[in-house]
C-alpha cells in the first residue's frame, strides 16, 4: 500500500478532556489507518471513544498526544475532502432539504444556482428528490440523515466518517442507511468509517475495529490488520 493511497493515518494518537483528577481519557494511543476503498466500523460501547476517535480523524478536535496525517488526502483536512455524518440531527432546521445539501457548497464561494445543481444530483443519488423543499421537520429520522448524507455527498468527500449514522434509528432503516452510505461510498470512491454500537450494522462493514475504554482493541478477525494495534498499556499522564 503506498502513501497516497492511505487517507488517514493515527500515530499514538490520544485526546483528554479536562485537566488534573477531572481528566477523562476518551481515546489512548491509538495507532491506526485508514486506506482508500476501506468501509471500516468502529464498535464499542457509549463512552468508549468511538466519537472522539472519528473527530480526530475529522480534524474536529486535535490529538493532545501523537500524530493525524491524511498522506493521501493533499490539503486536508481543511479542502472538504473529509466528509463528515454527524451523530443526531445535524441539518438546519430553517433551511430546506436541499438548502441544506447546498450549503456546505455556498460556503466554498460556489455560485448558488451550480451548488444547488449539486445538491439535486446528491439528493437524486439517495433516492431523496421528493424530499427537496421538506423543512428537517417534515422529515423522518430516516429521512433526515439520508439529506445529512447528500450533503457530504455534494462536497465529494474522498473519506467519509459517519458517527453513529443509524443510532436513532429503527434497525430497517438503519440498515437502509448503511446501504445508502456503501452506495455513497462506492459512488465517490472514498473510503468510508462509520462508528456504532450495534453490532448488526458493524458486520455491514468489511472491517471491524473494537474500542474499550478509549482503547482501539482489536481489529477484524476477518481482515487481520497489523498495522491497527491495540495501544500499549501504559499510565495515562493527563
Ligand atoms: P462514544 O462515542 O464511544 O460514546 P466518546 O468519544 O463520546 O465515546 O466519549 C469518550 C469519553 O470521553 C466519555 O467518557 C465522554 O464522557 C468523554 N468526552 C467526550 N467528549 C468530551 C468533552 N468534549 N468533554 C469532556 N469529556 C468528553
Ligand atoms: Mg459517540
Amino acid at each position: 500500500m503506498t502513501g497516497d493511497q492511505m487517507v488517514v493515518r493515527c500515530e499514538d494518537a490520544a485526546r483528554t478532556f479536562g485537566k488534573g483528577p477531572a481528566a477523562v481519557v476518551a481515546v489512548h494511543g491509538a495507532t491506526c489507518r485508514v486506506d482508500a476503498g476501506d468501509r471500516i466500523a468502529i464498535a464499542g460501547p457509549s463512552g468508549s471513544g468511538k466519537s472522539t476517535l472519528l473527530h480526530l480523524m475529522a480534524a474536529l478536535e486535535r490529538p493532545t498526544r501523537g500524530q493525524i496525517s491524511w498522506p493521501g488526502l493533499p490539503g486536508a483536512p481543511a479542502n472538504g475532502t473529509i466528509g463528515v455524518v454527524f451523530q443526531g440531527p445535524s441539518l438546519i432546521p430553517a433551511l430546506n432539504a436541499i438548502e441544506n445539501t447546498a450549503l456546505p457548497l455556498v460556503l466554498t464561494g460556489m455560485a448558488e444556482a451550480t451548488a444547488h445543481r449539486r445538491a439535486a444530483h446528491a439528493l437524486g443519488l439517495l433516492d431523496a428528490t421528493d424530499l427537496a423543499h421538506r423543512l428537517p421537520e417534515e422529515l423522518s429520522g430516516g429521512q433526515a440523515q439520508r439529506v445529512a448524507v447528500a450533503r457530504v455527498l455534494a462536497l465529494g468527500p474522498r473519506l467519509v466518517l459517519a458517527d453513529e449514522p443509524t443510532g436513532q434509528l429503527d434497525r430497517a432503516t438503519g440498515q437502509h442507511l448503511i446501504d445508502v452510505l456503501l452506495t455513497a461510498a462506492e459512488e465517490l470512491g472514498a473510503a468510508l468509517v462509520v462508528t456504532t454500537h450495534d453490532p448488526a450494522v458493524a458486520e455491514r462493514l468489511s472491517r471491524q475495529w473494537t474500542m474499550h475504554e478509549g482503547r482501539l482493541t482489536s481489529d477484524s478477525a476477518l481482515a487481520p490488520w497489523p498495522e491497527c494495534r491495540p495501544a500499549p498499556r501504559r499510565k495515562e499522564t493527563p
